[in-house]
C-alpha cells in the first residue's frame, strides 16, 4: 500500500505549493479561493470513485473491477489483484475437492462421511449399493435409522472400532460385509464397509476341505491302528488271522495312498504357476492303453469294447489327460454291477472331439448330477469307499478339462446307466493325416 501514498500525498501539496506562490503575486485571498477551489475538485474526485467502489461491492459476484482515477486506480487495482488470487485458490480448492471426490467414489468399498450425530453428510456409489441408500435423497439422515440392524446400531454406539463388524446385509443374504468406523477430525465418522462374501466363501470351503480330509483319513488310521494294537496285546500271534488282518491294514493303507494322490493331482491342478506342458497326444494310443488297465480293474466281471470312430489327435497334456480318462473308465468299472457293459468311445461331434465313456450301471438320479465336480461330493458313500473312492475323481475330471478348454457332460438314468463325455474344443483338435 505504500505506493498509495504518494498519489493521495501530491495533489493536497501541489495546491499548497501553488497557493504560497500565488500568494505574493495576488494576496492571500485569491490564494486561499484557489486552493479551496482545488480541494472542492479532489472531494468530487474522490466522492465519484467511492460511489464506484459502492456500486461495485454492491453487484453480484464476478462484475467487473472499475477502472479509477489518481490514487483510486491504485486501489482498484489491488482489489483487482486479490480477486484474481481468490479465484485461482477456489479453483485450485474446488478443483482438489473435485478429485477428492471422484477418487473416493472410484474406491471399490463403500464410504460414508458422518457427523457427530451419526448423520450422513456424504457416502460413495458402492455405500449406496451395499446398504441400498441414496447420498442426494438421505442426506443428514441417521444412518442407524436406515440400516435397522440390531447388530450395526450396536457397533455403532459401542464406541470400541478396534475390530470390524462382520454382518450379513438384512436387504441381500447373499453379501457379507465388514464395517469399520474412523473417527476422525471434530468428532465426525468414517465409516467404511467392504464386500467380503467371496473371502467367507473361500474360509468356508477351506473349513470344509479340511473337515473332509481329516474324515477320510481317520477310518484307515483307525482300522490299522486297531490291528497294531490288537498285535501289541497279543500273546500269541496266530498266523492265518494275521494275514488277514495284514490284508485289511494293507487296502486301508492303499486308501490312504490314493488320497493323498488325488490331493496332491488336485493341488498341482489348481495351483496356476505351473504353466501346463503341451504335446500331441495320440487319444487312440492311449485309448489302447486305458482300454487294458479297464480289463485288468474289472477282473472279467464285465464286457468292455473299445470304439475308435475318430483317429484325430488331441493337443493337450499326456498325463493329465490319461488321469481324467482313466477317472472316467474306473467309475464305470466301480458302478456297473457285474455282468453290465461299458463302451469307451472316441468320436468327433461336430467340430468337437469327444472321449465318452458309456455304461450300464447304478445311474445316478437327475438332481445329484450338477454336484458330483465338487470336492468329496459322492452319491453313495458306502459303495464310493467300498470301491476305493475318494470322492476326489471327477473333481480332477473337470480341472484337466477346464485347462483344456474343454467340459465335461454326464447324462444318467438310475438303475439303467451313465454317459459320461470328456468334450474338447476344435482349436484342440488335430486331424490325422
Ligand atoms: P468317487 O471316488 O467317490 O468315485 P468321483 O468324484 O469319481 O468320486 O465321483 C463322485 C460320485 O459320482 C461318486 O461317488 C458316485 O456317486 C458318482 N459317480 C461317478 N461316476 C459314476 C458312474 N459311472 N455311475 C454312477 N455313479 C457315478
Amino acid at each position: 500500500m505504500s505506493s498509495l501514498w504518494w498519489p493521495l500525498f501530491w495533489p493536497p501539496v501541489l495546491a499548497a505549493m501553488l497557493a504560497l506562490l500565488v500568494w505574493p503575486l495576488f494576496g492571500p485571498v485569491v490564494a486561499l479561493e484557489l486552493f479551496a477551489v482545488f480541494l472542492l475538485v479532489l472531494l468530487l474526485h474522490h466522492a465519484v470513485n467511492l460511489r464506484a467502489l459502492a456500486n461495485w461491492l454492491l453487484a453480484p459476484p464476478g462484475a467487473e473491477v472499475p477502472d479509477g482515477s489518481g490514487a483510486w486506480r491504485e486501489v482498484f487495482n489491488v482489489i483487482y489483484q486479490s480477486g484474481r488470487v481468490q479465484s485461482s485458490s477456489q479453483h485450485h480448492l474446488s478443483a482438489a475437492l473435485e478429485r477428492f471426490q471422484r477418487a473416493a467414489e472410484a474406491i471399490p468399498d463403500g464410504i460414508f462421511m458422518l457427523n457427530e450425530d451419526g448423520q450422513i453428510e456424504w457416502c460413495n456409489p458402492v455405500a449406496e449399493t451395499q446398504f441400498d441408500v441414496s447420498n442426494q435423497r438421505d442426506h443428514l439422515q441417521r444412518i442407524a435409522y436406515l440400516v435397522r440392524q440390531a447388530q450395526f446400531t450396536d457397533y455403532l454406539s459401542a464406541q470400541n472400532y478396534a475390530e470390524p463388524l462382520v454382518m450379513k446385509s438384512l436387504r441381500n443374504p447373499d453379501l457379507t460385509l465388514s464395517i469399520q468406523l474412523v473417527p476422525f477430525g471434530d468428532r465426525q465418522k468414517l465409516l467404511l464397509s467392504r464386500d467380503i462374501t467371496q473371502l467367507e466363501r473361500v474360509e468356508t470351503m477351506r473349513r470344509d476341505f479340511i473337515a473332509n480330509v481329516s474324515h477320510e483319513l481317520r477310518t484307515p488310521l483307525t482300522v490299522v491302528g486297531g490291528f497294531l494294537e490288537s498285535f501289541e496285546d497279543a500273546e500269541q500271534i496266530n498266523m492265518e488271522q494275521s494275514r488277514r488282518h495284514f490284508q485289511l491294514m494293507l487296502d486301508q493303507t492303499r486308501r490312504m495312498q490314493g488320497l493323498v494322490d488325488d490331493l496332491l493331482t488336485l493341488s498341482r491342478l489348481e495351483s496356476n504357476q505351473e504353466k501346463m506342458s503341451e504335446e500331441v497326444v495320440d487319444v487312440c494310443a492311449l485309448l489302447q492303453i486305458l482300454h487294458k488297465e479297464a480289463l485288468s480293474l474289472s477282473d472279467g466281471r464285465h464286457r468292455l469294447n473299445l470304439e475308435l470312430d475318430a483317429d484325430c489327435k488331441l493337443l493337450g497334456n499326456v498325463r493329465d489327460l490319461h488321469s481324467a480318462f482313466g477317472n472316467l473308465v474306473s467309475n464305470a468299472v466301480r458302478y456297473t454291477p457285474e455282468g453290465g457293459e461299458i463302451v469307451l468311445r472316441w468320436a468327433l461331434k461336430g467340430a468337437e472331439a469327444r472321449f465318452c465313456v458309456q455304461d450300464s450301471g447304478i445311474g445316478i438320479e437327475p438332481q445329484y448330477i450338477s454336484r458330483l465336480t465338487e470336492r468329496f461330493y459322492r452319491v453313495d458313500r458306502g459303495r464310493s469307499r467300498e470301491t476305493g473312492g475318494t470322492g476326489l475323481g471327477l473333481s480332477i475330471v473337470k480341472h484337466i478339462l477346464t485347462r483344456h478348454q474343454g467340459r465335461l457332460e454326464i447324462s444318467s438314468e438310475p438303475g439303467k446307466g451313465s454317459l459320461f463325455c470328456a468334450c474338447f474344443p476344435a482349436r484342440r483338435v488335430i486331424e490325422a493325416g
